[in-house]
């Protein structure tokens, strides 16, 4: 006996099946020969035959006898009769067992009959199931219900168990009944299947025709376009541009996502407009970075010399900056904070540096900046919402690496909106900048290789974290024959190649440049200069077209009527001293100038008058004054005590704050309790402290100019304010005697108060 274990199959007795000769030979350990009887055992699980045991045998099983081997690899086993197993040991092919009858209730015609109903029914879907084309003649040799269910065991949708009970089953006609149940279930789910896989396939070909119109809706789009380049679509020019702008991964999604909204919302849609913005901005940044390009160190300085007269130190400053970027090859270096009154150069030579560079130039004024907002955009959902100016200046400049100016960043405020200072300090951090994100934008964009440079009056409303990561470089006002080179060399051929006057038809003498210089300009910059030498040229041009001359020459008579203006009142150096009044250093955005300290007694009580639109801290240096001066002259404690004291500083209208004045109203005071008057021709700046020492102040050079002008000759400074005298220009040494203080009453004896 040779045992034939099955898992999940269906045998029954009274059929014929096939086997692999291997497979038998396997079993039985020898050659099959006809005539070998054969035990099917079904099993309740899949097993390895060795690991067989009885708990894994179904208790029915069946015989056969192997009744066909062909000269291939098969061999035929017909089945016998249903068996109940006693004893089964699968590895030795021992089995005991006893036949089982079957419970015949049903005619031979009658199973027949089932047989043919099944089989046609199964016909009609044969092409459906997957043993395909063959199936019909497959179908149509099976003999009995019984071949047919047992051919078709690993079709059935039924488990192995109530595969199992169908051979278990006595009765024929319950047995037939099981089968039929099966094998109509089985048609069924087939029959389902193929609708489901039909339906299936129909919705992908949906899907499929979708795409395939769309791109063919696309083609024609293309050779519309291609007819008509000039109304290609919104969507197509961005479609392109988005590809070409050679943004970040994070940028393209973005961007669209914000194209694929546009497509959806359709050119009447009421965000299309904001979406059309979105695009049009982030693609027209340039956002590849640009490469290096080689700095000509010659060249660069050459260039800076010939745009801007002096300003030695800077341009020093600024070479040694370019030098660093070429040997580090890098686009960016330290942040530059040019710090100098107005018109001293700082925004124009930004622009020679760009040029030295040979890269774009860009200026962003950020005076009166105070919402974050404007520095890093609005988000999107506000209404209006518009990129930053940063991003907006990189836009106008077309690279990503220009030379960018920043305007003003003494003049930020700071409002309940957010402080814009915070956000200008992420744009100019080279280790945050590389991924500066708009809000308008909402993606990043790389500002490290732009290269930054800040502009300011001053640099005392600078939030100290802005001001640490800059590099202050002073723009000193200039002197009066610097800007006489300017004025000749620069602002006067400027204006006239503006205004289309070819050079040898006006003619300014430097007598009459000079006098513009003091007379018609007040300031260390060369700004109102400037101006001055514009009506200078377009009165000059009238006269030309005019025909009233050939050339021009314009000498001090004729600069009243070319400058349509009359000179500025200075404050120049009083005619005569007078005690109570001593000339004081001011320093102003304008630069500097010199100013009146005015002291008078009144009959009164001791009261003390403060007037000129004075500051408090200057009110607090009067003070201080008073009471120095009240120690240093006890016997004259009488005159305050018996009378009023009024301070007043002249131009009321201005306002006018600061410490350093503190020595020019000691002596003022100290001046009018003694009556002895000051020299007009002398002029002092400092700090006063309560024991009389002098303190350092600032804005040294403005100051001296503003005395050279005024017509001074002798200044008091602070002693520790001399190291700044180095940068001080000889000219304005030479027509000064400086004198370095250290106590107040050094000034006091200097003048002869004391
Ligand atoms: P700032 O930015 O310091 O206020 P600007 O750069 O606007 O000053 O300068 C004002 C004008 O004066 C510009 O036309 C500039 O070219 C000119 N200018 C300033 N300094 C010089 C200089 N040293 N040489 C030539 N032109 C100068």
């Amino acid at each position: 006996m040779i045992i034939v274990p099955a898992y999940d199959l269906v045998v029954l007795p009274g059929i014929h099946l096939y086997f692999k000769k291997a497979y038998y030979r396997e079993l039985a350990q020898k050659e099959p020969e006809i005539g070998d009887n054969i035990v099917f055992i079904l099993l309740k699980q899949h097993k390895e035959r060795r690991e067989i045991t009885e708990e894994d045998i179904f208790p029915v099983g069946v015989t056969g006898i192997v009744d066909e081997i062909d000269g291939e690899d098969n061999i035929g086993i017909r089945t016998i009769s249903r068996i109940t197993l006693n004893q089964v040991d699968v590895v030795e092919n021992r089995v005991q067992f006893v036949e089982r009858a079957d419970i015949e209730d049903i005619s031979e015609q009658e199973i027949d009959k089932h047989f043919k109903d099944v089989r046609n029914a199964i016909l009609k879907f044969s092409n459906q199931f997957q043993w395909g084309i063959i199936a019909r003649q497959y179908i149509l040799n099976w003999k009995s219900i019984f071949e047919m269910i047992s051919s078709l065991s690993t079709q059935l949708n039924i488990t192995s168990e109530e595969k199992y009970k169908i051979l278990e089953e006595d009765m024929i006609s319950q047995r037939v009944a099981m089968i039929e149940k099966a094998l109509y279930e089985m048609i069924e789910v087939t029959k389902i299947n193929g609708e489901a896989e039909k339906a299936l396939t129909e919705s992908h070909q949906m899907v499929y025709r979708e795409e395939a119109l769309k791109r063919q809706i696309e083609f024609l789009q293309k050779q519309l376009d291609d007819m008509h380049p000039e109304s290609v679509s919104d969507i197509r020019k961005f479609e392109q541009k988005i590809q070409s702008s050679g943004m970040n991964a994070i940028a393209k999604k973005e961007a669209e996502k914000v194209l694929n909204r546009m497509k959806q919302e359709g050119q009447n849609g009421h965000e299309y407009g904001i979406l059309y913005d979105y695009l049009d901005f982030t693609t027209s940044l340039s956002w590849e970075k640009a490469p290096f390009a080689r700095i000509n160190l010659k060249r660069a300085e050459k260039i800076l010399d010939e745009e801007h007269y002096g300003l030695k130190k800077p341009k020093q400053r600024i070479i040694q900056q370019i030098a660093v970027m070429a040997l580090n090859k890098k686009q960016s270096g330290s942040i530059l904070l040019f710090v100098g009154a107005p018109g001293t150069g700082k925004t124009s030579i930004g622009q020679s540096i760009a040029k030295a560079l040979q890269r774009p130039y860009v200026r962003v004024s950020l005076g009166g900046v105070k919402d974050e907002a404007e520095i890093r955009g609005h988000r999107r959902t506000y209404v209006g919402a518009m990129p930053g100016r940063i991003m907006e200046g990189i836009k106008r400049s077309g690279a990503s690496n220009p030379v960018m100016v920043l305007d003003e960043v003494d003049k930020l405020g700071k409002d309940y909106s957010g402080d814009p200072s915070s956000a200008l300090l992420e744009v100019l951090d080279p280790e945050q900048n590389s991924t500066f994100t708009d809000h308008y934008m909402n993606v990043p964009y790389d500002l490290s290789d732009v290269l930054f440079i800040c502009t300011a009056n001053s640099t005392d409303t600078i939030p100290e974290p802005l001001l640490n990561r800059m590099e202050v470089i002073a723009f000193q006002g200039y002197t009066a024959s610097e800007k006489l080179q300017i004025a000749k060399k620069h602002l006067l051929p400027k204006a006239m190649h503006s205004m289309g006057i070819i050079p040898g038809n006006l003619k300014v003498s430097d007598v009459a440049l000079r006098k513009i210089i003091s007379d018609y300009t007040m300031e260390s910059g060369v700004r109102g200069l400037k101006k001055r030498m514009d009506t200078l040229c377009r009165n000059a041009a009238v006269k030309l077209v005019k025909g009233e001359k050939e050339t021009i020459t314009v000498g001090i008579k004729q600069l009243k009527e070319m400058l349509d203006q009359k000179p500025i009142r200075h404050d120049n150096a009083l005619k005569e001293g007078i005690p109570g009044i001593v000339t004081g250093l001011a320093w102003t955005q304008a630069g500097g100038d010199i100013l009146f300290l005015e002291t008078m007694l009144t009959k009164g009580k001791g009261n003390i008058m403060i007037t000129g639109q004075l500051g408090d801290v200057m009110k607090e240096s009067a003070q201080v004054a008073v009471s120095l001066v009240k120690s240093m002259y006890p016997d004259k404690a009488d005159i305050f005590a018996q009378n009023d004291l009024h301070i007043h500083v002249p131009a009321g209208a201005v306002p006018k704050d600061g410490p350093s004045a503190g020595v020019t109203l000691t002596t003022a005071l100290a001046s009018l309790v003694t009556g002895k008057a000051v020299s007009p021709k002398v002029a002092m700046t400092g700090e006063v402290s309560l024991r009389g020492g002098v303190m350092p102040i600032g804005g040294l050079t403005e100051k001296l100019m503003a005395a050279v002008r005024a017509g001074i000759t002798t200044v008091f400074i602070p002693r520790d304010n001399v190291e700044d005298l180095e940068d001080v220009a000889e000219e304005v040494k030479r027509k000064l005697e400086i004198i370095p203080v250290t106590m107040v009453t050094e000034v006091l004896q200097e003048t002869g108060i004391q």
